[in-house]
């Protein structure tokens, strides 16, 4: 059985990249659930639904046929550049605040794990929620500035063809209204999990933030 590491935080806070460099470090598999998310957004988007119904959103997420690995492939296609996209970004809390997405979502990740014996898994509410009994919980955070400074680093590098990239101000605030969603949001709000180390990676490496998590397992 290998270790199960819970890794959760804000957006922009460096959970991708640090649950790669970790779950690369010590062989085991990875999981973004941020993307589980993002791809049922994506649905409800194409659909022209309206993000605040939960019944469309919940069908959407049940039904859907989603892997993840290399690719992000939704129902076959490869949604890799167009989960992550702006129009998504904001329109991403409202859909995964829905506890009928939340219980689909969550009841996948629980099975992925199962059937994986453990992996890095990142998201909002990994070790308060989906795995409380987590070998490893971390908490990432980082300054709001240099949050939105990355993200809008990272998707420079990405050619999704699809959306202008944000300038660093319309990051930072669509960054801002996205936390305080997550983090009001009554079901499974984003919080540090009991147990929990806190990790501020503002003025860390990456890794330096990988050797600090690799420390406390
Ligand atoms: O991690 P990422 O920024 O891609 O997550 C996108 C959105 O998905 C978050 O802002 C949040 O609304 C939702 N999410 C969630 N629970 C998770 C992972 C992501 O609600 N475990």
């Amino acid at each position: 059985m290998s270790p199960l590491i819970a890794i959760d935080g804000p957006a922009g806070s460096g959970k991708s990249t640090v649950a790669a460099a970790v779950a690369g470090r010590l062989g085991l598999a990875r999981l973004d659930t941020g993307a589980m998310y993002r791809a049922v957004t994506l649905l409800v988007l194409r659909a022209g639904a309206d993000p605040g119904d939960a019944g469309q959103a919940g069908e959407l997420a049940a039904s859907m046929v989603l892997s993840l690995g290399e690719q992000v492939l939704l129902d076959g296609e490869d949604v890799t550049a167009a989960i992550r996209t702006p129009a998504v970004d904001a329109a991403v809390s409202a859909v995964s605040a829905h506890p009928g997405v939340r219980a689909e979502l969550v009841a996948r990740q629980r099975a992925w794990a199962a059937a994986h014996g453990g992996g890095v898994v990142e998201g909002r509410d990994i070790g308060s929620v989906v795995f409380p009994d987590a070998d490893l919980k971390v908490y990432l955070t980082a300054d709001p500035g240099e949050r939105a400074r990355r993200r809008v680093d990272q998707r420079g590098a990405v050619p999704t063809g699809l959306e202008v990239a944000e300038a660093p101000a319309e990051a930072l605030a669509a960054l801002a209204a996205r936390d305080a969603y997550d983090s009001g949001r009554p079901t499974s709000p984003l919080t540090v999990p009991d147990g929990a180390i806190v990790v501020d990676s503002t003025h860390l490496s990456v890794d330096a933030v990988v050797e600090e998590v690799l420390r406390h397992l």
